[in-house]
């Protein structure tokens, strides 16, 4: 059985820089390169596989006629998506719906939620994440009033940091920051706040009473300041489980074995370079871990981020 490397698709932002290209090593031109949409089968995004037996298929054609791989999950659409932003300049603030109210809403989309695992970021950075009003009526006013510095929630960011990002919660990175986001299939986002900046002479969209009606009042973070080991993969720190997917992150020191004990597992190396089963794989390869797939011999020195959905 062959893992299932895949062909990333790449997204232009305003926000975004060159170092998909010159840290990452990606074939990709441009000046403003966003997003590395690495494993996804959304339709804004549905990347190929790279190599081997379906080299050429979309992930959402296997998906839907290669369920044995994916050990026969009922989901309509393959439902995770890993992506890398590099984030060159600061990104709208946003929040995202949950599932209920996304298919409500946006036509049977899913909601998002979605998780990141910081890969770079420079000295001094923050994030956005949360907000500082007590009631609905103080947050719509402060909205209203647009008194976005005393509304917004912003703490500091390094290298190797992890944040979940649950729907309802505001949040944003800003320039400087490089991250590996785990999450729902869904690009339904509402953007409170872009700093008034212009994009081809106009602003962006804003989306107030959508983002009035999902945020979540008040902000209650937590933040997780030891993580658990998998049980069967020792080497691996579970960094978040929830009813969407488990995230896992290690450091492969010579060499290891990872049991993939879930239906289907999805694998991004962050750093680093060494084999899988004696594939090359390095920094910025990207690959599913298909059902059966039991166990899988690292070797080299990298660092990886992994993802599977829950136990059903
Ligand atoms: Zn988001």
């Amino acid at each position: 059985m062959d893992i299932l490397l895949m062909k990333p698709v790449f997204k232009d932002a305003i926000w975004g820089g060159t170092k998909l290209r010159t840290d990452f090593g990606y074939d990709v031109a441009g000046d403003t390169i966003g997003e590395c949409w690495a494993i996804s089968a959304h339709k804004q995004g549905d990347c190929e596989i790279a190599t081997g037996e379906f080299a050429g298929k979309k992930l959402s054609w296997l998906w839907e006629n290669r369920k044995d791989l994916f050990n026969n999950r009922e989901e309509k659409v393959f439902p995770l998506l890993t992506k890398i932003i590099d984030a060159k300049q600061d990104l709208s603030i946003q929040v995202h719906p949950n599932d209920e109210y996304a298919n409500a809403h946006e036509n049977g989309s899913l909601g998002k939620t979605e998780c990141w695992y910081v890969l770079d970021c420079e000295e001094g950075t923050e994030i956005v994440i949360g907000h500082n009003a007590k009631t609905k009526e103080e947050l719509v006013s402060m909205i209203d009033n647009q008194e976005w510095d005393k509304l917004i929630r912003r703490v500091p960011v390094h290298k190797g940091d992890f944040f979940q990002i649950e729907p309802g919660t505001v949040h944003a990175i800003k320039g400087g920051t490089v991250i590996l986001e785990t999450q729902q299939s869904s690009d339904i986002t509402y953007r409170v706040y872009d700093y008034d900046r212009l994009s081809n002479g106009k602003k962006r969209e804003l989306h107030i009473d959508k983002s009035k009606d999902v945020i979540k009042v008040p902000y209650e973070g937590k933040k997780e300041d030891s993580y658990k080991k998998d049980s069967d993969n020792q080497w691996l720190d579970i960094m978040v489980e929830c009813d969407f997917y488990t995230v896992w992150h290690g450091f492969v020191n010579g060499n290891a074995e990872l049991v993939q004990n879930r239906d289907f597992m999805l694998v991004s190396v962050v750093d680093g370079d060494g084999t899988i089963d004696g594939v090359s794989i390095s920094k910025g390869s990207h690959f599913i871990l298909p059902c059966g797939y039991k166990k899988a011999k690292l070797e080299g020195n990298m660092e990886l981020v992994c993802s599977a959905l829950p136990v059903r």
